[in-house]
């Protein structure tokens, strides 16, 4: 598989010490480790050379990130021509990654006994993706699926969006909300998890990052005013610079002003996801981390009892990907219709198909049909 993207990596530890910080001024301080080997499919290198791979002085120096810029932002199959070269390629893909929909029996047979719990992305999984991220509405229809889901199954939104932002578009305050990559986790606001004079579920392991956040945000809005298309936007514990509508000649000099950015704040690391330059804390906190807060949250940290379904489409999703995978835990649903290296082990095309998967999730929970319930209704005393 070709490699399609650049981690600026930092390092992996257990749930147990999750929201420990990197000491200023580098990311590798007590144990000298070096930084883990990335998902397949993605480079992994350290900050230090990242930075050093941009330092002014040149274009060619920049020219590798904006090469993993165009690798990570494929749109079309056309855009990544080693992955669609052959016929062959793509049979053994989706041989390997079969559509979820075409699996949903197998998928269903496995939740026998078990809670199924939702998880999903948002941009790109409930919504398209489009060139104005202000404007990546869901559709009704969507939102009623979603409604739906959530009916039956603890569902919770997992997005790289500020938490507030991703609710604006979702509107449904019976869900779990995980915005920022998993960094700003509540839960519902009301529905079955939900009485009065409880609290709900609200997690912030990057709280003491919001001045810096603040402060780097400003400062890239700053720099990158002058390259027509790119947008900042602050999404509370992490900012997004967003390409979609750059020039591809201007990709360069983007690169040029974050790093011009990002060096001056060792605490922060970044890395790419669709279109888009991620910047967040350097803490041990992630999509997968996140996926395993809310499952204890909810009362299962034991995993025989339990059956996460994860649905997404960014490299970002691919930690939570990888958490179930390596548990042995449910299962991961990548959105594409491209073949990726990723760690899900189903595949769905776009959202529209998401779609349908949710409807196919609630006709078989759905009592009406006489069809026994497989899987537990989940408790509805909180
Ligand atoms: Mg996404």
């Amino acid at each position: 598989m070709t490699k399609q993207n650049v981690v600026v990596s930092d390092v992996k530890c257990g749930i147990n010490d999750m929201i420990s910080v990197v000491p200023k001024g580098s990311l590798f301080p007590s144990t000298g480790q070096k930084p883990p080997k990335a998902p397949d499919g993605y480079v992994s290198i350290s900050r230090n050379k990242f930075l050093k791979k941009l330092e002014t002085g040149g274009g060619a120096r920049i020219n590798p990130w904006v090469e993993s810029m165009r690798a990570s932002s494929p749109t079309h199959i056309k855009s990544n021509p080693s992955l669609s070269s052959t016929v062959h390629q793509e049979d053994s893909w989706i041989l390997d990654h079969p559509s979820a929909l075409n699996m949903f029996e197998q998928i269903m047979s496995a939740s026998k006994g078990k809670q199924i719990v939702m998880f999903l992305d948002y941009d790109g999984t409930l919504s398209p993706i489009v060139d104005d991220p202000d404007r990546a509405f869901m559709s009704r229809a969507m939102r009623a699926a979603v409604k739906a889901v959530a009916r039956y199954f603890p569902t919770a939104i997992v997005s790289g969006r500020c938490r507030d932002k991703v609710y604006s578009f979702v509107r449904l305050a019976e869900l779990y909300y995980a915005g920022s990559h998993g960094m700003d986790i509540k839960g519902p606001a009301k529905g079955p998890r939900y009485s009065k004079g409880n609290e709900p579920v609200l997690f912030q392991p990057a709280s003491e990052f919001l001045p810096m956040i603040d402060e780097v945000y400003k400062a890239l809005v700053e720099k990158i005013k002058s390259i027509p298309g790119a947008k900042v936007e602050h999404n509370r514990f992490c900012v997004s610079v967003h390409f979609r509508c750059v020039d591809e000649k201007k990709w360069g000099s983007l690169a040029e002003q974050v790093r011009a950015v990002l060096k001056e704040y060792p605490k922060l690391r970044l890395s790419q996801g669709r279109k888009v330059l991620e910047i967040r804390p350097t803490i041990k906190w992630d999509k997968g981390r996140a996926l395993e807060f809310l499952l204890e949250s909810l009362g299962y940290a034991n995993c025989s009892n339990v059956l996460p379904v994860y649905i997404g489409d960014d490299r970002t999703d691919e930690d939570a990907f990888k958490v179930l995978r390596d548990k042995g835990l449910g299962f991961g649903i990548l959105v594409s219709k491209i073949p990726k290296d990723t760690n899900a082990s189903y595949s769905l095309q776009e959202p529209s198909e998401v779609m349908l998967f949710l409807h196919r999730l609630v006709e078989w929970q759905r009592p009406s049909r006489g069809r026994p319930r497989e899987s537990k209704i989940y408790n509805t005393s909180t």
